[in-house]
């Protein structure tokens, strides 16, 4: 059985459609081909955004803007005082407009609109996190080398960074790069998914209205290909930060190797939730819900595979599919959703073959399983397998949907094995009353996040990355300024230099 929430005629009324152009300088323009492209929403099945269908040119038109307003304009020359108030004023612009960014990414993406209101409030704090940590860039200062010599280490804005998001979130993405970056003092380039590029392009209206200089921030929208490669390979970009596909990821980095620029990661996940008979079990079966339906499983950290203690995996699928069936899916706008739709149909079509791929593989349907009918968009039902043993596909690779694999254990190497048992890394959780489980689980999974008790909780003090094919780099956290700089050490003579050729005696 699966709650729905049916969508209603009176929603899609509310739906009209909102035309954009993209930034460039100070300039919003259309596409130089004059080509658009639409969106129709995934929840709604009606076209709600047209967006200018950028190419090569635009996005080399945009790397120009940027390179020049690195080079000649105040941004990168500023004071940290400056351009840290900026920053404050921008989390208050975003914070004045919450409302509309976040119908923007409900109706763009699918996503429960109660769900993407907590997000631009996460953004908000994220911007407000950037800001402060702006004030404490700084590099360090060496006086402990001989009477001789003072060595300073300073620390420079990188340059032009290009910028490219996926659609899962897509206004919580780029806050996660866009005000470390101009924190720093560099300019950039930003290509938001051409799925969900409104939310972004509204943040652009909101930096241009703080009074943000022409050319720091530039916005680009169209195709992966015509325009995100661009910035990888093009001269004038200093770093690559990408969010988005493993597969994705790994064409930047060899597009990155041509220029040998620096590149950012933020990729897959495949992530496992390890559960222990002595564990708080009322509490992981909440956690279990929440890891693998959040956001219709379309997350890079959905706890998208349990690996249960076999001692307690029957009663504890058993709960979880209890609960999966209480948990409203249905029109992204209605406030009690709590799952929204699928981003496409052929994303919906690719998840399905994954669970009829793992039934003819041997796993049991525990739960959900079929694609839901509930309006004109798409959507499917929260989806358990169980009996899904480590060498199946939707063991190993990343489904992005509401399919929720379990697996069992026997004993902690056993499920460490198993945890550690893909190419990705991104984050785990652990459940146990025990101090030394959690702890020895904690040290031996390879991911970049652990969590202990609980699971996707997060903070914009605490780094956020992985291991392996989950990416390259950190963002979040103390040092997320420093990812956007440069190092350069000054080393400097005091006094009477001593001849190379001619040592004194
Ligand atoms: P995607 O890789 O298809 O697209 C991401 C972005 O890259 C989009 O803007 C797209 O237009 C662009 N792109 C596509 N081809 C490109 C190319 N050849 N060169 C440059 N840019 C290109 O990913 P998606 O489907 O939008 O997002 C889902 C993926 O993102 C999932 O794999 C998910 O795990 C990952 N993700 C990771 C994190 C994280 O922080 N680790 C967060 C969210 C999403």
């Amino acid at each position: 059985m699966v709650m729905t929430v049916l969508v209603r005629p009176e929603a899609l009324d509310a739906l009209k459609r909102r035309d954009f152009r993209m930034l460039i300088g100070k300039e919003w323009v259309a596409a130089e081909s004059g080509k658009t492209m639409e969106r129709t929403a995934p929840g709604h099945g009606v076209v709600v955004s047209g967006i200018p269908a950028g190419s090569r040119a635009d996005a080399e038109r945009a790397i120009g803007a940027a390179r020049h307003a690195f080079d000649h304009g105040p941004w990168p020359r500023m004071t940290v005082s400056e351009r840290s108030l900026l920053l404050l004023k921008v989390a208050d612009a975003i914070a004045a407009r919450a409302d509309e960014l976040a119908f923007l990414d409900a109706v763009e993406a699918g996503k429960p609109i109660s769900q993407v209101k907590a997000e631009i409030a996460g953004a908000v704090d994220i911007w407000r996190y950037a800001a402060a940590l702006a004030r404490d860039l700084h590099g360090e200062s060496y006086n402990t080398l001989g009477d001789g010599t003072l060595g300073v280490v300073l620390r420079e804005a990188i340059g032009v960074v290009g910028i490219v998001t996926p659609w899962n979130f897509p206004f919580l993405i780029v806050s996660q790069k866009l005000p470390f970056a101009l924190a720093a003092g560099c300019t950039t380039v930003v290509k938001p998914s051409e799925l969900t590029s409104g939310s972004t392009l509204v943040l652009g209206e909101i930096l241009l209205e703080a009074g943000l200089p022409e050319g720091v921030v530039n916005i680009v929208t169209g195709t992966g290909p015509e325009v995100g490669a661009v910035f990888a390979t093009h001269q004038q970009v200093d770093m690559v930060s990408f969010t988005g596909s493993t597969a994705v990821g790994r064409i930047t980095m060899e597009n990155a190797g041509k220029t040998l620029k620096k590149v950012s990661l933020e990729l897959g996940g495949k992530n496992p939730q390890i559960v222990f008979p002595d564990a708080d079990i009322d509490a992981f079966i909440d956690a279990a819900v929440f890891g693998a339906w959040f956001n219709a499983g379309e997350c890079c950290n959905a706890g998208s595979r349990l690996i249960l203690h076999r001692s307690i995996a029957d009663e504890v699928t058993a709960r979880i599919a209890e609960l999966s069936a209480k948990v409203k899916v249905g029109d992204p706008l209605n406030p009690h959703t709590q799952v929204g739709a699928i981003i496409t149909p052929e994303h919906l079509h690719k998840v399905s073959a994954y669970v009829k791929g793992a039934g003819e593989a041997g796993a049991q349907l525990a739960h959900g399983g079929e694609a839901l009918e509930l309006g004109p968009g798409q959507f499917m039902a929260p989806t358990i397998l169980a009996g899904v043993t480590p060498d199946m596909a939707v063991a190993r690779e990343e489904v992005f949907g509401p399919v929720l694999s379990v697996l069992s254990f026997e004993t902690i190497d056993e499920a460490i094995r198993i945890a550690n048992a893909v190419d990705y890394g991104l984050s785990a959780g652990v459940w146990s009353r025990d101090f030394d489980t959690c702890l020895t689980v904690g040290r031996k999974v390879r991911a970049g996040t652990v969590w202990m008790n609980t699971f996707m909780d997060g903070a914009a003090e605490l780094p956020f990355g992985g291991y392996r094919q989950s990416g390259l780099g950190r963002e979040l956290g103390r040092h997320a300024v420093e990812d956007y700089t440069e190092t350069k050490t000054l080393n400097m003579h005091i006094g009477a230099r001593t001849s190379w050729w001619m040592p004194r005696q």
